[in-house]
């Protein structure tokens, strides 16, 4: 499998995992479908491969217009739960009618799909509330290979330690750093969400979930981490990195996920 991140962050999140001729989005939340369409082809995979898009949840960064657009074009599904696609809905007028048209494919937290080549199992996370649907974390299998696909959790939930630690590759967030969001002009509420249970994943919180993945004594690990959804003004990725490294061996690769430019394609 390979895997491309397009977009990572709160003004728009893109990726994509792809093998032979078949591929999936997964979020699209951001720029134009012409933007994404063309960032795709750079990255090596043709539009008319992708067979779905799944979307962890219905906060605009990662459920947009976008999404409509490159379901009807190609004919494919949104792949998520109905209640984000409903939460979706109440915000987006542009969103309505997908599931009547057969554009939508409902999804199940904590279960195991399969959608054409691709195994999907999702596992509930906790972010946001009734606006943001029911948020789910991705592990996508093919090939024997698996990708781990977490962003916009407030809290590492036990049950995905031993998903991460099971996947070839690893998306996880890494949001904000403890002592900038502390220190930012953010409104007392906004700090209050983003650091609680239901917000977004710190440096450190994401360090010390890492820690575990990595715990010696079992017989897989992943070979490659990727960091996303930084925030624009309470993170550096420098700082992510100097949190997140020490917890890692030294042979796991670590990159941080830009917030508007395509990353490397990375082999899973
Ligand atoms: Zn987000
Ligand atoms: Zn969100």
């Amino acid at each position: 499998m390979r895997f491309v991140v397009l977009a990572s962050g709160s003004s728009g999140n893109v990726s994509a995992v792809w093998t032979g001729d078949r591929g999936l989005l997964i979020d699209a939340g951001t720029g134009s479908s012409k933007s994404i369409e063309t960032a795709l082809r750079e990255a090596g995979l043709r539009p008319e491969e992708l067979c779905g898009i799944l979307v962890t949840h219905a906060h605009s960064d990662h459920f947009g217009r976008p999404a409509r657009i490159i379901a009807k074009k190609y004919g494919i599904p949104v792949l998520t739960h109905r209640e984000t696609y409903l939460a979706a809905c109440r915000r987006s007028r542009d969103l309505k009618g997908m599931d009547e048209r057969g554009q939508v494919r409902f999804l199940k937290e904590d279960a195991d799909h399969l959608h054409e080549i691709f195994q999907i199992r999702t596992h509930s996370v906790p972010h946001g509330g009734e606006e943001a649907g029911r948020p789910l974390a991705f592990v996508i299998r093919c090939e024997g290979r698996a990708v781990f696909y977490s962003t916009d959790l407030g809290l590492v939930p036990p049950h995905l330690i031993p998903a991460m630690r099971e996947a070839d590759f690893v998306l996880l967030e890494s949001n904000y750093d403890e002592e900038m969001e502390e220190n930012s002009p953010r409104p007392p509420f906004l700090k209050a969400w983003v650091t609680g249970p239901t917000g977004h994943l710190s440096n450190g919180q994401a360090a010390e979930a890492l820690g575990q993945v990595f715990e010696p004594g079992h017989g897989r690990y992943p070979r490659r981490v990727v960091l996303g959804h930084l925030s624009e003004d309470c993170n550096l990725p420098h700082l992510a990195i100097a949190a997140i490294r020490p917890r890692l061996p030294g042979h796991v690769e670590l990159h941080v996920a830009a917030r508007h430019e395509a990353s490397e394609i990375w082999d899973v």
